[in-house]
């Protein structure tokens, strides 16, 4: 075989991985949404279509340089990613775990912010926004270019910093866990995690909610950090009205979210 086929046939394998990936997990939220709250994507088929559609094309531009970097580990030892528990300090797997998702969660922010200009907006960004109410097959429903701006994150950061390969998996896990189910249309987590303390700097479903409603706001993918420090948090969302359920979530009533869809206009930052 020769270097390209081995190389184009990685990048083929991660395409297929990352996608079924995606059909799995949106599809097992979007199974368990149907079940809890019947209804809840009613009339939403021709968007849900849109999304997967998307959300495909965005596991193609996540997959090529994934397989890419991945023939480079096995073939010729490319990237810092380690097998060994015992090559570096065993508090650094935790460590490099947070320090990922902080990493990301930093260039997702100010990338974010950028693609809320106006100009960018209609370029890259209004592909995610067009989901409204998005639902968890959104997690992925980006245009090209705002999924090639989530695709370079993880094959610099594995260049540069080193990570076990089971710390890996953790930090692919939860970015999948918190794109599908920040965008499901209700609350996963309990009240008590959502409203408490850890609630303040952590990022779920009712945090996110409010960005694809008033647009201006609540940019970060996993921790309020930056929207707290920037002075663009702007606290819960809200969620539709469930049919046969309660109109709002539990969190919005208390933080007096008002919900519905807000005016275009303020989308932008
Ligand atoms: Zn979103
Ligand atoms: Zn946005």
């Amino acid at each position: 075989m020769t270097v390209l086929t081995a190389m184009l046939i990685s990048m083929l394998a991660m395409t297929a991985i990352v996608g079924l990936r995606y059909l799995a997990v949106s599809g097992a939220f979007a199974w368990l949404t149907r079940r809890r709250f019947p209804g809840l994507y009613a009339g939403l088929d021709p968007q849900i279509r849109r999304e997967i559609g998307w959300s495909l094309a965005s596991a193609a531009i996540y997959g090529f340089p994934a397989g890419l970097l991945a023939w480079g580990w096995q073939e010729h030892g490319w990237t810092r990613v380690y097998t060994d528990v015992g090559d570096y300090p065993l508090w650094w797997l935790p460590a490099s775990v947070l320090l990922y998702l902080l990493l990301h969660d930093t260039w997702f922010y100010w990338t974010h912010r950028w693609m809320h200009r106006p100009r960018w907006f209609r370029i890259a960004h209004a592909v995610h926004h067009a989901s409204r109410p998005p639902t968890a097959w959104a997690a992925m429903s980006f245009h090209p270019v705002e999924a090639l701006t989530g695709a370079v994150v993880i094959p610099v950061l594995v260049l540069t910093l080193p990570i076990h390969a089971g710390a890996l998996m953790v930090v692919l896990l939860v970015m999948t866990l918190m794109g599908v189910t920040n965008h499901m249309g209700w609350e996963l987590f309990p009240r008590r995690l959502v409203e408490g303390p850890a609630g303040a700097w952590l990022i779920t479903a009712s945090h996110h909610q409010r960005h694809h409603q008033q647009y201006g706001c609540n940019y970060g993918p996993y921790f309020r950090l930056w929207d707290r420090l920037c002075g663009t948090d702007r606290g819960l969302g809200s969620f539709a009205p469930r049919p046969g359920g309660d109109a709002r979530s539990d969190a919005a009533r208390r933080s007096g979210g008002d919900g519905g869809d807000r005016d275009l206009g303020r989308r932008a930052a």
